[in-house]
């Protein structure tokens, strides 16, 4: 999944962790397998290519969940923005923006109301339309790894898929597990620091995955509804939740809907949180959902 996996289990016997380490790991693997855009044989990869096939259970159920962060976030949110991606990893390779012309004809391609389904059998209703579940498969297999942890007998756990953090339990010392978020602009610092139980966090940046084209910082993160990487003043977007699914694909729609309406559509959701980081003339506005109990600040960002 282009990441780093980090496991932690917390238990009495030595045998039992190892196994549990272990099973998060082999399921992580597994659906990398299954919904990896760059796996050539995975089964969204096949889906890609054929345009009409059936599919598994697991990726008609992250395909729906995908379908239903594009309704909330009105398209924001579109795993049918592949051709774009591509075109826009083409051009850091030429070091060549895209022209107008080309944008647009891709763009014709994007559209997650053309996925169709009946019952397990998938069809895009376009020639040369494309799935990239990259902005939530991680979210999903972090849940999925979690499942298994947890039916070991284990007292704590947090899967941690570059950022995409799940935890069950307590840590080792028996006090709740707690996420450093990031500052997005100086390594090495953390702006502030969530407590999860029993929960879910993932952030969505500019700072880790962006690419430079002419001298200009430009986001892996594209929006559909122009075909340019999303360029919103957006820095960073934390969302916690129950589940890591959830969070990932929500993270991910803000960024692309910025500050004001990503805010508004958190305050809509039950359960979901956000901290949003802009940047303005050089400098870091942080804003709060209303519910945001669990974010400790550092004290010169709070
Ligand atoms: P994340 O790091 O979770 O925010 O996901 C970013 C990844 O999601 C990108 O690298 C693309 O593979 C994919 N992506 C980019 N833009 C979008 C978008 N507007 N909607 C859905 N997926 C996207
Ligand atoms: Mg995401």
């Amino acid at each position: 999944m282009g990441t780093e996996v980090n496991i932690i289990v917390v238990g009495n016997n030595r045998a039992v962790i190892r196994s549990a380490v272990q099973a998060g790991f082999r399921e992580i693997s597994r659906i990398e397998d299954i919904m990896s855009a760059y796996k050539p044989n995975s089964e969204l990869c096949s889906l890609n290519k054929a345009g009409e096939q059936e599919i598994s259970r697991e990726l008609l159920y992250v395909i729906n969940k995908a379908r239903y962060a594009s309704e909330l976030s009105n398209g924001a949110f579109d795993i049918t923005c592949k051709p774009l991606i591509d075109l826009w990893h083409n051009a850091r390779k030429t070091n060549e923006v895209p022209d107008t012309q080309n944008i647009l004809n891709t763009l014709s391609l994007v559209e997650y109301r053309n996925i169709l389904t009946k019952n397990n059998n998938v069809k895009f209703n376009k020639a040369g339309m494309k799935i990239d579940l990259g902005a939530l498969a991680k979210g999903y297999a972090v849940d999925m790894a979690m499942e298994l942890i947890k039916s070991y007998d284990i007292k704590g756990a947090l899967v941690d898929a570059g950022g995409d953090i799940r935890a069950i339990g307590k840590r080792e010392d028996g006090k709740l597990w707690e996420i450093g978020i990031k500052h997005p602009r100086e390594r090495n610092r953390i702006i502030g620091l969530v407590n999860l139980e029993n929960s879910a966090v993932a952030t969505s940046g500019d700072y880790e995955r962006f690419f430079m084209l002419n001298g200009r910082r430009y986001s892996h993160i594209i929006d559909p509804r122009t075909g340019y990487p999303a360029d919103n003043q957006i820095v960073s977007v934390s969302v916690l939740s129950s589940n890591c699914l959830t969070c990932d694909s929500l993270a991910t729609a803000i960024t692309v809907l910025g500050e004001k309406r990503g805010i508004e559509l958190i305050e809509k959701l039950k359960g979901i949180e956000a901290l949003i980081i802009t940047i303005k003339g050089g400098n870091l506005k942080l804003i709060k959902s209303s519910g945001m109990m669990q974010l400790v600040l550092n004290r010169e960002n709070s």
